[in-house]
């Protein structure tokens, strides 16, 4: 019976040994890589959501529209987008 316990010690040691011989290596390596690179700087793309696909509000009739196909109205307080040329002709004229 004892011979059983000395084989289940040994074989546990080694599979700490050889865990721990794995995750130091790995953990050399990366670290490692990290003090040798560092030249990028932040060119992190954020994906699917353009400038161009942005909601605006009309406001002449207050529908939430996209600024993509809208027609718009630069003036001092600044660029407005509408629904239709309707709305862009009463926001001209009605101010
Ligand atoms: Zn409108």
């Amino acid at each position: 019976m004892r011979l059983i316990i000395y084989a289940v010690a040994i074989y546990i040691f080694y599979i700490l040994l050889k865990r721990a011989l794995f995750s130091s290596g790995t953990r050399s390596r990366s670290t490692g890589e990290r003090g040798g690179g560092g030249g990028g700087g932040g060119g992190e793309k954020s994906g699917g959501f353009n400038a161009a696909e942005e909601t605006v509000q009309d406001p002449v009739c207050k529908t939430f529209l996209l600024k993509e196909n809208a027609p718009s109205h630069t003036d001092s307080r600044g660029t407005h987008y509408f629904c239709g040329n309707d709305c862009l002709e009463k926001y001209k004229n009605g101010g």
